[in-house]
């Protein structure tokens, strides 16, 4: 008899105390819940591989109505990972994505997310903590859109002119010092064209410092809507632009700067003056060469075809 209500008295007990844990945890995470609710980022409650929690403005972003909806629409959360410079991508961990962010250990999980809701893509970092007692995992995503945006104004800034649009001649460098690393040890052969606009000073001169202006940003986008996207084209200072051309057969550089020279002279519709003209020097890379050297051979090249009469191309 002593042993029945033993039993009964552990029975009990437990369900007794299953009840509490169960009335525990529920309300611990409705608690959690209507906490992430209360927030302004996108917040989500992960467990094996499942969203069991998605708060108010992440649904909203994501355009859908709950939770089950979501998780019968995404199998799992990376797939939403759009590609980006620095971003985690839907390939770059596949599934093992959650793994890499829990060792993350705080360094920026930077990923970029297409909202429905204005379809516009933005930037997140997302921080992962472990909600204690339970097996889930909250993601916070912290919109860092506006502070991407401003990283890539004070970029381009910093690479490109502001006159002209094109590279300024920082970025030049930057780019011809990897081009000629990786020709110095690959077979990858390029030229250097450097064009300088004849006779510029009597275009100020005569028509004022704004006519210059205009005539040097409509003969850079003439020129670029001429190159391919694998050439550089830059700002080397003044009335001077420069291009890399890759050269995959001989004399490339040189038919391309002949291209462009006859493009510039019949060209008749420059703001004010008309017609304008340039003189180009052009060089190819050799083994060895360094950026002195190449721009030693292009500026004596150009220097010649100003000397004979402007308007050419000299190769050197
Ligand atoms: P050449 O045919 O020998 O090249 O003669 P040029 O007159 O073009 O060359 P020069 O070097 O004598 O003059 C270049 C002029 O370019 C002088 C400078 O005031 C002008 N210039 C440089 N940068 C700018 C700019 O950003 N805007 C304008 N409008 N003019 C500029
Ligand atoms: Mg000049
Ligand atoms: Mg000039």
């Amino acid at each position: 008899m002593e042993s029945y209500f033993l039993v009964v008295f552990v029975v009990f007990t437990l369900v007794f105390w299953l009840f509490l844990k169960h009335l525990y945890t529920n309300r611990y995470r409705k608690f959690i819940e209507s906490f992430l609710n209360s927030s302004n980022s996108i917040n989500i409650l992960y467990s094996k591989d499942n969203i069991t929690f998605i708060n108010r403005i992440g649904l909203d972003f994501f355009c859908f109505n709950s939770v089950a909806e979501f998780n019968k629409r995404y199998a799992n959360l990376s797939q939403l990972f759009l590609s980006d410079t620095d971003c985690v991508a839907k390939h770059t961990y596949g599934r093992k994505w959650l793994e890499k962010l829990k060792s993350s250990n705080g360094k920026p999980f930077k990923v970029k997310l297409f909202s429905k809701r204005d379809k516009m893509s933005y930037y997140f970092n997302i921080n992962i903590s472990k909600i204690k007692e339970t097996n889930q995992y909250l993601l916070s995503f912290n919109d860092i859109t506006k502070l991407e945006s401003e990283k890539l104004s004070i970029t381009k800034q910093a690479e490109y002119d502001a006159l002209t649009k094109v590279y300024n001649r920082v970025k030049f460098n930057e780019v011809l010092n990897d081009v000629i690393y990786r020709a110095n040890r690959y077979d990858y052969r390029f030229s250097i064209i450097l064009l300088d606009i004849d006779h510029f000073k009597t275009i100020n001169d005569t028509y004022g410092h704004s006519v210059g202006d205009s005539v040097l940003i409509e003969l850079s986008r003439l020129i670029k809507m001429d190159l391919e996207s694998s050439d550089t084209f830059a700002r080397w200072g003044g009335e001077e632009f420069v291009i890399i051309t890759k050269t995959t057969e001989n004399r490339k550089g040189t038919l391309l700067a002949l291209k462009l020279q006859r493009l510039v002279s019949e060209y008749n519709k420059f703001t004010k003056v008309g017609r304008v003209t340039c003189s180009f020097g052009v060089t190819e890379f050799k083994i060895g060469d360094t950026q002195s050297l190449l721009f030693e051979r292009v500026d004596k090249a150009l220097y010649e075809a100003k000397h004979n009469g402007r308007n050419q191309v000299v190769e050197k």
